[in-house]
């Protein structure tokens, strides 16, 4: 397909594999991009696009609030077709016991420095009309933003084919080999190294890779601007969104710059199949209702799912494969791999040219799994 020998083959033009070119251009190599589909198209263009801190753990606070600097440090170049609104969470309260996992989390918070302000019932209210009465509470994290991903992944693809990289869409992978990568036409493409960025499609190209797919389902509605301000998620998220056998739904709502809304959530470990589950669907929407009643009276436009690429400790994979010195690994991460997509990049370069990093890589290194990986 190309002589050329890349000094760095991305496989996979997700946001997260788009960011790793955008990056690795910039620092000057020559970069192939193999993108089975279109730029954006797997789980980028499935997700909600939240770029939000989370703290399930150190590593994941650490990366995500990195990440987060990272967008707000791009976010006057980003096009407006990328549609970033800094919108801010509410992460809202039910009863007491959440009340006091949102007075936990703003301790944790504002003690690592991120901006958030407690609501009562009252200010709750004020700031999301919509929302049923009766709720204790929230947690309001204003420095949290929303994008619209497949858009963000075609800008830093064309960040880097403006540094010379090429895009070969349409074109998928069949095997990483000693030199580059074997392509399911026949040909083969040369690389100094390979990046498997190819998300929930990954393991397939690497064996023993623990990242399994996790369903999830979203519905868009008709354009209702101003009906819900923030984006909005019920803390009993965080009981669903960690459980890694479960198959669960919780509240969550984001308004988009359209004045759209997207609603989700939902979590499903060992399905392949990628059709709407209306069970699912039920389940997520009528948990929707519950929060915002009058939601049950909007038109929805369109329904569909995606696969989150997860591991076993919920952090992704950023680093040098433990067994193959020229194999790279940026995937794995799950529901927040549109936030966490820019921190990805600057580590996974960082690495590539032995450098220093702003933050330790330790957590997100490959070499934590035991691995036994050949290659096909
Ligand atoms: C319902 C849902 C909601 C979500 N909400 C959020 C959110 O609000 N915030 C957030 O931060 N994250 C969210 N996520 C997670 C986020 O979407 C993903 O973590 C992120 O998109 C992963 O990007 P990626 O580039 O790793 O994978 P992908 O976007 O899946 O990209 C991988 C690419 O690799 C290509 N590929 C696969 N196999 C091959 C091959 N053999 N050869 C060549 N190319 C190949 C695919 O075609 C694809 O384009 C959500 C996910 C889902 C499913």
């Amino acid at each position: 397909m190309s002589s050329k020998t890349y000094d760095a083959i991305i496989i996979g033009a997700g946001i997260v594999g788009s960011a790793c070119a955008a990056e690795c251009a910039r620092e000057g190599m020559s970069v192939a991009i193999v993108e089975a589909g279109i730029v954006g198209g797997g789980a980028t263009a499935a997700g909600m696009g939240h770029l939000v801190v989370m703290d399930d753990s150190e590593a994941q606070f650490a990366l995500t609030r990195y990440s987060q600097q990272l967008w707000d440090e791009i976010s006057d170049e980003l096009p407006r077709e990328v549609e970033h609104d800094a919108c801010g969470t509410i992460w809202i309260a039910a009863d007491d016991e959440e009340m006091a996992e949102a007075r936990r989390k703003e301790k944790f918070y504002s003690d690592r420095g991120v901006k958030t302000e407690i609501l009562d019932a009252q200010s709750l209210a004020e700031a999301e009309p919509n929302l049923r009465p009766g709720l204790v509470g929230g947690l309001r994290v204003p420095g949290d933003s929303v994008i619209y991903p497949p858009c963000a992944a075609q800008f830093f693809v064309d960040q880097a084919t403006s540094k010379g990289a090429q895009l070969f869409p349409g074109v998928a992978v069949d095997a990483i080999t000693g030199d580059g990568v074997r392509l399911r036409n026949g040909t083969s493409i040369n690389g100094g190294l390979i990046v498997n960025s190819a998300g929930s499609s990954s393991s397939s190209l690497t064996r023993g890779l623990e990242v399994k797919k996790r369903k999830g389902h979203l519905v868009i509605t008709d354009r209702y601007p101003d009906f819900v301000r923030h984006q909005l998620v019920e803390l009993g998220y965080l009981k669903s969104a960690h459980t890694l056998t479960a198959e669960s739904v919780a509240f969550n709502v984001q308004p988009r710059k359209t004045g759209q809304l997207l609603i989700g959530s939902s979590r499903q470990f060992g399905v392949d199949d990628a059709r709407v589950d209306t069970s699912i669907l039920t389940l997520m929407l009528d948990r929707a209702v519950e929060y915002l009643p009058g939601l049950g009276k909007l038109s929805s436009l369109r329904t569909w799912t995606g696969f989150r690429a997860a591991t076993p400790d919920k952090l992704p994979l950023i680093g040098p494969h433990a067994e193959h010195d020229r194999l790279y690994l940026a995937t794995g991460h799950e529901g927040l791999g549109i936030t966490t997509s820019l921190a990805t990049a600057k580590l996974l370069v960082a690495q590539i040219m032995n450098r220093e990093t702003k933050i330790s890589v330790t957590p997100y290194l490959p070499a934590r799994m035991a691995q036994e990986t050949r290659h096909a």
